[in-house]
């Protein structure tokens, strides 16, 4: 029997995450007698950790890199677009015990956008997704479901991308970065999905100024806040949205499951996690 309802995210690493802070935040504005823990799980003692859950010491919690696909097999449920996707970050414990697994990276992508850049995806043509990795499937399925025409998916690894427009299906076109130039003219959306941008890193032959002077840039990387290629987009008069609000976003619906409460994304919310940054 509950008393505290307890969540929790789980990762391994983890101690860098900033989800308590969010949920801590929230937890606190609401009143809600119950808390949000970061743990250190190691690949080998998820399933015993998932066995806590189900035995009822938590309400859920979010799974976040490694065990964003492991924990798949270890749900009794998955919802059918956390199963399109091939992830699971956020579990639900039902009142029976079962686990349910959905993902929320397909909301905070949408919900930071349509924050931000309200009808961002109205008249959209054609989007340019950066990077085949493991967040590049939430954000590909979101713009399909948004019904984007055509979605031009460019990786490093060209063949990365062929094997995951395959697998997920839609009006995806695969090829590698340097492919970039020959479809940035008609792209209204540029996403970047990659781990660049972090650690001092930059597109090295990604000219902006190929695309429409009207394209909006996003980058999904929030370390730091203003990557590269956002101050690059800026400098040419684009419209940009940073990484941090798929974060923040991401988080309500969890919040929602567990606690009864849906919760707001403020500027003070925002700024208190920006502080960490
Ligand atoms: P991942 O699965 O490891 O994928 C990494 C991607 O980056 C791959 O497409 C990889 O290309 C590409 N890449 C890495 N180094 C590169 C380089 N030097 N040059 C060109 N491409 C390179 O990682 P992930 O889980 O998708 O995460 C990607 C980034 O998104 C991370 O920085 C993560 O922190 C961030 N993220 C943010 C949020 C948010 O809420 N804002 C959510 C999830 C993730 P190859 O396939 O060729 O290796």
């Amino acid at each position: 029997m509950i008393h505290v309802k307890k969540a929790f995210v789980i990762g391994h690493p983890i101690k860098h995450s900033r989800s308590p802070l969010i949920h801590g935040s929230w937890l606190a504005e609401h009143g809600i007698d119950g808390s949000y823990e970061a743990i250190d799980v190691a690949p080998d003692a998820l399933p015993a950790f998932i066995e806590r859950l189900r035995q009822g010491e938590f309400v859920g919690g979010n799974v976040t890199i490694p065990h964003k696909e492991a924990v798949f097999a270890l749900c009794d449920s998955v919802d059918p677009l956390a199963r399109t996707i091939g992830a699971a970050n956020t579990l639900v414990r039902q009142p029976d015990g079962r686990i349910h697994g959905f993902n929320t990276d397909y909301m905070g992508f949408l919900g930071n956008l349509d924050q931000n850049a309200p009808g961002w995806a109205a008249g959209l043509g054609r989007a340019v997704v950066l990077g085949a990795g493991g967040a590049a499937r939430a954000i590909l399925v979101a713009l399909r479901e948004q019904g984007v025409p055509e979605i031009v998916l460019l990786n490093r690894t060209p063949e990365k991308a062929a094997a995951l427009a395959r697998e997920i299906g839609g009006p995806f076109i695969a090829g590698g970065l340097t492919d970039y130039a020959d479809y940035a003219a008609g792209a209204g959306l540029l996403v970047n999905t990659t781990s660049i941008g972090m650690h001092d890193t930059r597109f090295e032959a990604l000219d902006l100024g190929l695309l429409p002077g009207t394209a909006l840039v996003t980058d999904i990387v929030y370390v730091p806040l203003t990557t590269p290629l956002l101050a690059d987009a800026r400098a040419l008069g684009l419209r940009t949205v940073d990484g941090l609000g798929m974060l923040l976003h991401q988080a309500v619906p969890g919040f929602a499951a567990w606690f009864g409460v849906r919760p707001e994304v403020t500027s003070a919310l925002r700024a208190k996690v920006e502080a960490t940054l």
